[in-house]
């Protein structure tokens, strides 16, 4: 008995995996995500060179160039050796 279970419940967690793939690949097709992003990519792109803050806008993330952990994008300072980043702000 034990010899069919584990094989069932691989097989089982494949297509399951496989199905949640095709179906989320449906769904970003129908509500046309992809399309959104590639739009809310550009508009932010714009937005940034607009504003002048390409860098700073562009970059979600960074790492600390002193201990290399990575960091939010909006901290202006590393949460663990305190290191201050320089944020460039044309106005
Ligand atoms: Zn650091």
């Amino acid at each position: 008995m034990p010899e069919i279970v584990v094989p069932t419940i691989i097989g089982g967690t494949l297509v399951a995996v496989c199905v949640m793939l095709i179906l989320r690949n449906i769904c970003y097709w129908y509500w046309r995500i992809n399309e959104r992003v590639l739009l809310l990519e550009k508009i932010h792109a714009q937005l940034a060179l607009l504003t002048g803050k390409s860098e700073a806008v562009e970059r979600t993330v960074w790492d600390c160039p002193k201990c290399q952990k990575r960091n939010d994008g909006v901290a202006t300072s590393c949460d663990r050796c305190g290191y201050r980043r320089m944020v460039q702000a044309k106005t």
